[in-house]
């Protein structure tokens, strides 16, 4: 089905007064409020000049506001562009010269550096603090509380994402209303949302798991969430009896198990746990089942597609697998180069196709033509197979594919085995400059506490699981692993900090 996102925001009678939002200070909104503010917030946007087709660039703590800002974007027929609440000033200076927004909306504390930031591209901006303050809040005080909708286009754009960074420079991902509503309708249906659901939200709204599939999906199917300023184990523990659905990146899930009051009672009432956004380990999906009695539900997306695959509602979710691909969504595993079709078992670049799939990479041609292949599939440059069950499994990004001495090593074989010994809590493996064998194996290792592990101990554990030239050359003992926002372990910062490793 071809469609916008605007029937999220025309709300059927029945559901205005039932509540969207709770804070965690008790305050609530009802669909009527949320959407009167965004009604405001759209006027106020036009009153700093937004036309159609505008970029309003976003950089501001979570809140409801926030929230509201990104759907009265949307209704004014602005593109939405929201920006991690951590990039600082000349990160932001990058992305707003990318972007060229007409208006960019910042945290009152840096509006002197972002007014002249944006003033060099011909941008405004405005303010809007965490406590509902700010010029922009000002301006949409008295405003109307209807806005008529701008009559937007599937193809349309509704927002410009940036991704993680992970891999390198940060790429601005065009999505249009079809991308964006085609998934969150799909997830409502694949994840059975209604509108009993209470979804537990505390994971930021500049990143699409935040933004578009949590909140897309409490939209689509009139439920409500409770809406944390951030993730907090003990807040979390206390507000979880009053939701039914939580999402988070998989160190939510290692910090709650950390929690001796997380117990199987308070969790009892739960639907559903969702985890993405980076690898879910094996042990802590069996950990969180063995504490619960819960089956974490893992699945698979990224910035330019939304999400890809999940594993079941009912039926096996199997623990280091993403699912199988979700309705409408074609999915394949082809040789990088080449870019023939594998067969089952048999690792490649997963490559998908669908609504979902974003419109290019902005003002990067040459980058969006090289990512898809002729007949329209998109080269995610993620790695993995599919069994014969049909779980598409994640062996590790392209960029982190290890070639040492001519022969492919895939880093989540290595973590697999490294994870497997007794007292290792994680490991992420890496291949670094090598004078004879181009890249050298790496394995860091981060020990659980107390825990006697010595670089032989771990060589000789996987000396026979695994062929000499996957085994690390080099083991190092380290206290965490480097992790972004999402949780992502950021591989790149520790082949830069190991490149020397072998020379
Ligand atoms: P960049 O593209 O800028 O390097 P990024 O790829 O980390 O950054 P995102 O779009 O936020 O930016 O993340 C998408 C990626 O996250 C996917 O391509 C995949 O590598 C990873 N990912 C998401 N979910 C999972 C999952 N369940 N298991 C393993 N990896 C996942
Ligand atoms: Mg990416």
């Amino acid at each position: 089905m071809r469609t916008t996102l605007l029937p999220l925001f025309d709300v059927p009678p029945e559901f205005a007064d039932k509540v969207l939002l709770e804070t965690s200070d008790g305050s609530t909104f009802t669909y009527r409020r949320f959407f009167a503010l965004t009604a405001r917030l759209a006027h106020a946007l036009r009153g700093c000049g937004v036309v159609p087709g505008d970029r309003v660039a976003v950089q501001v703590d979570k809140s409801p506001e926030a929230l509201a800002l990104y759907v009265a974007c949307v209704r004014a027929g602005a593109v939405y562009l929201p920006l991690n609440t951590a990039y600082t000033a000349s990160e932001v200076d990058y992305f707003i010269r990318d972007a060229e927004p007409r208006l960019v909306v910042c945290r009152p504390s840096s509006q002197t550096e972002i007014a002249a930031t944006a003033a060099k591209v011909g941008g405004r901006s405005a303010t809007l603090g965490v406590a509902g303050d700010g010029s922009l809040m000002e301006l949409a005080g008295n405003q109307s509380e209807t806005f008529e909708s701008h009559p937007a286009a599937p193809d349309d754009l509704a927002a410009i994402l940036y991704t993680s960074g992970t891999t390198g420079r940060s790429k601005g991902a065009m999505m249009t209303h079809q991308n964006l509503m085609s998934n969150a309708l799909t997830l409502v249906d694949y994840w059975r949302f209604t509108a009993d659901d209470v979804l537990l939200h505390a994971l930021p709204i500049y990143h699409t798991h935040g933004l578009f599939v949590a909140t897309n999906v409490v939209l689509a199917a009139r439920a409500s969430m409770l809406f944390l300023p951030k993730f907090d184990a003990d807040e979390v523990i206390r507000l979880l009896p009053r939701a039914s659905v939580m999402m988070g990146v998989p160190t939510f899930y290692t910090r709650l198990l950390e929690h001796a009051d997380f117990t199987r009672d308070r969790v009892a009432h739960m639907r559903l746990f969702i985890s993405g956004s980076a690898p879910l380990l094996a042990s802590t999906h069996d950990e969180f089942a063995a504490r619960t009695g819960h089956a974490i539900l893992e699945r698979y997306g990224m910035t330019e597609t939304g999400m890809n695959t999940s594993n079941p509602y009912d039926g096996d979710r199997i623990a280091g697998t993403v699912g199988f691909p979700l309705p409408g969504i074609d999915l394949r595993v082809a040789d990088p180069e080449t870019g023939r079709v594998r067969g089952t078992g048999e690792i490649g670049v997963i490559e998908v196709k669908g609504p979902n799939v974003f419109k290019g990479y902005w003002r990067m041609p040459e980058k969006t033509a090289s990512e898809f292949r002729p007949d329209g599939f998109f080269i995610t440059g993620d790695l993995g197979k599919i069994d014969e069950r049909g779980y598409v499994h994640i062996v590790g990004r392209g960029k982190d594919l290890i070639i040492t001495g001519g022969f492919n090593v895939y880093p989540k074989e290595i973590e697999l085995a490294i994870d497997a010994i007794e007292g290792v809590q994680e490991s992420a493996v890496i291949g670094v400059p090598h004078p004879d064998f181009g890249e050298g194996v790496a394995a860091l290792v981060v020990p659980e506490s107390g825990a006697a592990l010595t670089e032989e101990k771990i060589m000789a554990s996987v000396r026979d699981t695994l062929a000499k030239f996957k085994q690390p050359k080099r083991v190092i003992f380290v206290s965490e692993l480097p992790r972004n926002t999402m949780g992502k372990v950021q591989k790149n910062v520790l082949r830069e900090q190991y490149n020397d490793l072998f020379e």
